[in-house]
């Protein structure tokens, strides 16, 4: 109860410091200064319409139809929507611009990508990439991120599942500190800390426990139907309308997790085996959960991609490193209202240049006192 007062507070004070910049004209001075300086990337996972929102849906993968729609028509109206090469270019070209450059990407491949989102994109003449996790791409298989999040919403509501459970974790899959996390979060409901926790897992740890998890993920079959990822074919549909596509590796892993094979093959093979769908080459990829480091930075130039994309909140400029471009992720809980509709102030505040920065001087501020008083 607390804490639910604690979160509607912070989130009418956002709002209020959102308004509030807005009227200043903060967001307009930090527009022009884009149109001169550089441009921004969008990242999105899904669209989803009103009736899809299932209580294991996490509030940060998607935006409405009518929010994705809403931010489109402010993009239309302040933006130059183009593609990531075009912006790339663009940028370097140092050309003046009236308005800012801006690109459109969807990471993991979702079907809602195609059944809700390549309309509104094809009716405002959006270009858009998606970056395809191509392993899952055309099969029946979840994300383990979401095969993870319906097994354990579902084990959440079931005392019986969840003696199960412990019976299951008491098997030495998981450590006694993860073990007793888990409990925790189901106990609250809370399932997206569980699937934070198992970012730092190698790939194949992963997939062992959801092997174990198999029976309460199909008795949410219904639910797993709304995370279905793209077809071959609608990928290809997408293609001959404008939209363009990356590699966002085979499997999903987490690539700063993996060792140096693994992050080989998932980056090598994805490509091949998208190049192989599609009939043409691609050279951009998006690193899964935005990590990178400078392996992976290195095997991707190695296997021929031109540029990769993290989530750093970061504008792209001519001082911009193409293997890791800095993007604004987009969800409904950031950008959209309490009744649901897209809020152009909390969209300027999210990727507000005054604010990104303040916060990282008051950062830099306490992490000096922290490490003065140690
Ligand atoms: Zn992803």
């Amino acid at each position: 109860m607390a804490n639910a007062l604690l979160a509607s507070g912070k989130r009418y004070l956002k709002l209020l410091v959102a308004i509030l910049l807005r009227y200043l004209g903060v967001y307009r001075l930090e527009r022009l200064f884009l149109s001169r300086s550089g441009g921004l990337i969008l990242a999105f996972h899904r669209v989803v319409r009103e009736g899809e929102i299932g209580h294991s849906l996490d509030p940060q993968m998607y935006v409405t139809t009518s929010v994705f729609r809403g931010l489109l028509l402010f993009l239309h109206r302040h933006y130059d929507v183009v593609t990531l090469v075009d912006l790339s270019e663009k940028v370097e070209s140092k050309a003046p611009r009236r308005k800012p450059l801006c690109a459109l990407t969807f990471d993991d491949g979702y079907m809602d990508n195609y059944t809700n989102a390549f309309a509104i994109l094809r009716e405002m003449q959006m270009p858009a990439t998606v970056f395809l996790t191509a392993g899952l791409i055309g099969t029946t298989r979840l994300l383990w991120n979401d095969a993870i999040s319906i097994a354990f919403a579902s084990i959440s509501q079931s005392p019986r599942a969840k003696g199960q459970l412990r019976r299951l974790l008491s098997t030495g899959e998981a450590s006694s500190t993860e073990c007793r996390h888990w409990q925790r979060a189901i106990e609250d409901s809370s399932v997206r800390s569980i699937v934070e926790q198992l970012k730092t897992w190698p790939h194949a740890k992963i997939r062992a426990l959801i092997s174990k998890l198999e029976p309460y993920v199909i008795s949410a079959g219904a639910q797993g139907n709304t995370c279905r990822m793209l077809t071959w074919s609608q990928v290809r549909e997408m293609r001959a309308a404008g939209v363009s596509f990356g590699s966002h590796t085979l499997s999903h892993c987490i690539l700063t997790v993996e060792d140096g094979q693994t992050v080989r093959r998932e980056i090598q093979q994805s490509k091949s085996l998208i190049e192989s769908k599609l009939g043409s080459p691609i050279d951009t990829l998006a690193y899964p959960n935005g990590e990178y480091n400078e392996k992976t930075i290195r095997i991707a130039r190695q296997a021929g991609f031109r540029m990769a994309l993290t989530l750093q909140k970061e504008y792209v400029s001519v001082r911009s490193n193409p293997m890791r471009l800095g993007r604004f992720l987009i969800n409904q809980r950031d950008v959209a209202s309490s009744a649901g509709h897209f809020s152009s102030a909390l969209f300027g505040y999210e990727k507000s240049r005054f604010l990104l920065y303040t916060k990282r001087l008051v950062q830099g501020f306490l992490r000096g006192r922290s490490e003065k008083r140690t």
